[in-house]
């Protein structure tokens, strides 16, 4: 596991963030309890809450400079976000698609339901809002390919992907109405599994946060 450890005393650290290394260290269970938490979907990685006693680990298992391990760690955040943005957006294609397909095939009151633009709308919506997303989401990754600075526009990606791709999820669900809630059509499990991106790897607030103190320059609220 890549463990985040304090390794000089925060007293004796000019900012709280230095003086923490970052190892890749084995899980001894002997030093280590896992218990796994259970949650609302995400089910093809566990999750599990750590208690870590007197485990010894290896200086040749130290990843990038010793105190500087959070600011090694920094540097996954904006790809990671990048790449939750883009989980974001194809879940919520996938789910336009079923949709859209129901919509179309759906038949009530002697029409598909994708005529009435109490249906077709939303959807449409939806659409937009994920091409929109979508492309904040590759200028985040533009820059990160080519080593710019891409912190606002990652964070905004996944701030907007998360919220269009939960959108859809919400409007798929209502789409397929009764079914939409029954696991055979699978439209619910999208709607649980995108819901997470709007907390995790980092929440919406805590996004609009940075936007403010980092972008506009606003004090810090927090
Ligand atoms: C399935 C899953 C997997 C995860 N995997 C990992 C992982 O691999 N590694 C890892 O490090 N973390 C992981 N996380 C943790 C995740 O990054 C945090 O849950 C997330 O960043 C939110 O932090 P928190 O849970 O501590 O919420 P809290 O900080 O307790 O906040 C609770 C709520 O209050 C809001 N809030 C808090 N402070 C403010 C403020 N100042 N202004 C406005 N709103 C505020 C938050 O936005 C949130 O909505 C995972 C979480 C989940 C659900």
């Amino acid at each position: 596991m890549l463990l985040l450890t304090r390794t000089t005393p925060v007293e004796q650290v000019k900012k709280k963030t230095d003086g923490m290394t970052l190892f890749f260290a084995d899980v001894d269970r002997n030093a280590i309890e896992v218990r796994e938490l259970l949650k609302l979907g995400r089910h093809a990685v566990d999750t599990n809450m750590l208690f870590i006693d007197n485990l010894k680990v290896s200086a040749a298992d130290l990843v990038g400079e010793e105190g500087r391990g959070f600011h090694t760690l920094l540097d996954g955040l904006n790809p990671e976000r990048i790449l939750i943005a883009a989980e974001a957006i194809g879940i919520g294609r996938s789910v336009v698609d079923r949709a859209v397909r129901y919509a179309k095939e759906r038949i009530v009151f002697g029409r598909p339901i994708g005529q009435n633009q109490a249906i077709a709308h939303p959807l449409a919506d939806a659409y937009a809002k994920l091409e929109v997303a979508e492309l904040m989401m590759m200028k985040a990754a533009w820059l990160f390919d080519h080593n710019k600075p891409c912190g606002p526009e990652a964070n905004i990606a996944k701030l907007r992907a998360a919220e269009a791709g939960f959108e859809a999820c919400d409007r798929a669900v209502q789409t397929l109405g009764g079914y939409g809630y029954m696991q055979e059509y699978d439209v619910e499990r999208f709607f649980r599994e995108c819901r997470m991106l709007k907390i995790a790897p980092v929440s919406q607030e805590m996004v609009l946060n940075t936007i403010s103190e980092h972008v506009l320059k606003l004090p810090r609220s927090y």
